[in-house]
């Protein structure tokens, strides 16, 4: 039903994967990966993956815990949402600011990853990839700003610089220019509603509902490079 390259943009291959440091992502994108590492470590910063590639089952895995509150779900001001509460589409955006739907993650292209700053903590630090971790006062801060002033020389930007209404802000995530646009080409509103429509996603008919609004908001909707 689905070609190889939109099974990709989809999570739903690994072909396009091969292995950097014990991690899975695209394999085009290992050199340009390699050399930021590099350049990373001459400023006294150990940039490591915390997370790469994610499938679509494990997506929907996560999600699913979310909509069926047995993860918890956190607002803009990282409080916890009453899920309870809610109808399933106010679900499913309260989910969105934090995880995409699966199918629509980023991190299916193995494009896209969330990184820290290995020197700046104990082997056994807990990550939890929140704001306070990559502001002023924070361990990742260097790594941060170093970010924001070299990913783009080799190749990288952060998709969720800035808070535009949709995803929250991700100072974390990292995507290659290239590699990632090629993926977000082949994507598309329709082929997410065929993905959808033959999985077990939770509030799947919900979210095919209202994907016309949904999808530039969180899909597409984000900070690009050069901005
Ligand atoms: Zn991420």
């Amino acid at each position: 039903m689905f070609n190889l390259v939109e099974q990709a943009a989809l999570g739903l291959s690994q072909a396009h994967l091969s292995d950097f440091q014990g991690r899975l992502v695209e394999h085009r994108i290992k050199r340009d990966l390699e050399q930021m590492v590099s350049a990373a470590k001459k400023s006294g910063i150990t940039l490591t993956l915390a997370s790469t590639f994610r499938d679509f089952e494990r997506q929907s895995l996560i999600w699913n815990n979310k909509f069926n509150l047995i993860r918890p779900v956190f607002d803009i001001n990282d409080n916890p949402v009453d899920m309870a509460s809610l109808n399933d589409a106010e679900k499913c955006f309260a989910i969105m600011l934090f995880s995409a739907i699966p199918g629509a993650s980023r991190h299916h292209f193995g494009t896209d990853m969330d990184v820290f700053d290995a020197s700046k903590v104990a082997d056994d630090y807990q990550l939890q990839l929140c704001q306070a971790e990559y502001s002023e006062h924070g361990p990742f801060c260097e790594l941060s700003n170093w970010l924001a002033n070299n990913a783009e020389k080799y190749g990288f930007f952060l998709p969720y610089k800035h808070f535009n209404g949709g995803v929250a802000k991700e100072p974390w995530h990292i995507s290659h220019i290239e590699r990632s646009e090629f993926y977000m080409n082949v994507h598309s509103e329709q082929l997410l509603v065929d993905a959808l429509k033959q999985s077990n996603v939770a509030g799947w008919p919900t979210l095919v509902d209202q994907l016309d609004e949904i999808y530039p908001h969180f899909v597409t909707n984000i900070t690009l490079a050069g901005s």
